[in-house]
C-alpha cells in the first residue's frame, strides 16, 4: 500500500460529503469519502483489526461523485477497490449463456425480454443474453481482472444492445460496440451515474444498487433509494438505465426505463 493515495483524503475536512450518496442518505460520517479513507492508513498501523478495516472502507458503492467534485480529483473508488481486492475476493461473475451466431446480441438484465420488440423495430436478426450481474460488472470493478477478457472472447465482435450503463461500461472494456436504447420521454429525468455522476437537488448522485452495494450494505443501499424517491416527491421519471428504475420503482419511485414495454404500468 502506499500511504500517499490515501493522505490527501485523510486529512480533508470532508469537502465532498454533500454529494456523497451514502453519506447523504445514511448521514453517517463513516461513509464519507475522508472517513474511508483513514482505514487503510489506520489498518496498516496496526490500529484496526482486519475485519474492522474491510467493514470501514464498504460503505463506498463507486459512483465517482467525490472524485468529480474533489479539486484535485482523488479515484476514492478506485483507491478504496484496489486496497480491498487482495484482502476480500471479489464476487465471483455468473457464466456467460450460450448465444446465437447473430452479429447482433441483446443483453437482457431481467425476465422481460425485450429483444423480439427490438429486433422486430429494427428488421435485424438478433440473439439475446441474459445476465444476471450485469456482465460481471461488480466483479470487474471490484478487482476481477479475468472479467473483461472473458466478455470480449465470449461476445466475439458482436454489437451490444443494452438499456443498461453497466453493460455498456463492461462492453465497452472489452472493445465491443455498444448500442444504448434510449431513455423513454416521461417526466423529469433521473440521471443514472454510470453516465457520469450528477449529484443535485433532485436526486442523489446513484440510486443505491450499483457494483453489488445491495448485497453487501443491504441498509445503506435501501436508504439511498428511499432518499431518491423522496427528492423525486411522486414525480415520474424517466431513467436511461433500465436497471436504476427498477431499483427505485422497487423503493416506491415511479420510474420509468428503456426497456420497459410501451403502456408499463408503472407509466
Ligand atoms: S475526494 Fe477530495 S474532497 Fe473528497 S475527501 Fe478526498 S480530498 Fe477531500
Ligand atoms: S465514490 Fe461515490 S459512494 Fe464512494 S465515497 Fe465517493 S461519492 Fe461516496
Amino acid at each position: 500500500m502506499n500511504p500517499a493515495d490515501f493522505t490527501t483524503c485523510a486529512y480533508c475536512p470532508r469537502l465532498c460529503r454533500h454529494v456523497c450518496p451514502v453519506a447523504v442518505a445514511t448521514g453517517m460520517e463513516s461513509a464519507t469519502a475522508a472517513a474511508m479513507m483513514t482505514v487503510p492508513l489506520l489498518a496498516d498501523r496496526g490500529v484496526l483489526a482486519p475485519a474492522d478495516a474491510l467493514a470501514g472502507t464498504s460503505l463506498c458503492l463507486g459512483c465517482g461523485a467525490c472524485t468529480l467534485h474533489c479539486k484535485v480529483q482523488v479515484p476514492v473508488a478506485e483507491r478504496l477497490s484496489a486496497w480491498r481486492a487482495p484482502r476480500l475476493a471479489p464476487p465471483r461473475p455468473e457464466p456467460l449463456q450460450e448465444i446465437g451466431p447473430e452479429p447482433t446480441v441483446c443483453v437482457l438484465t431481467s425476465a422481460e425480454d425485450w429483444s423480439v420488440r427490438w429486433a422486430e423495430s429494427e428488421g435485424v436478426a438478433v440473439t439475446s443474453l441474459r445476465t444476471g450481474d450485469s456482465l460481471g460488472h461488480a466483479a470487474w470493478r471490484l478487482g476481477d481482472l479475468t472479467v473483461i477478457g472473458a466478455v470480449a472472447a465470449h461476445l466475439n465482435g458482436r454489437t451490444v444492445i443494452t438499456g443498461s450503463g453497466a453493460v455498456e461500461e463492461v462492453a465497452k472494456a472489452a472493445g465491443l460496440p455498444v448500442r444504448r436504447l434510449p431513455a423513454p420521454v416521461a417526466g423529469t429525468i433521473f440521471s443514472s451515474c454510470h453516465g457520469g455522476p450528477r449529484p443535485g437537488p433532485g436526486q442523489l448522485a446513484c440510486c443505491g444498487r450499483r457494483e453489488g452495494f445491495p448485497e453487501r450494505e443491504p441498509a445503506a443501499a435501501r436508504m439511498v433509494a428511499e432518499e431518491n424517491v423522496r427528492l423525486l416527491g411522486g414525480a415520474l421519471a424517466s431513467c436511461a438505465d433500465e436497471e436504476c428504475a427498477r431499483w427505485l420503482r422497487a423503493h416506491g419511485g415511479r420510474l420509468v426505463g428503456p426497456t420497459d414495454p410501451p403502456g408499463s404500468p408503472h407509466v
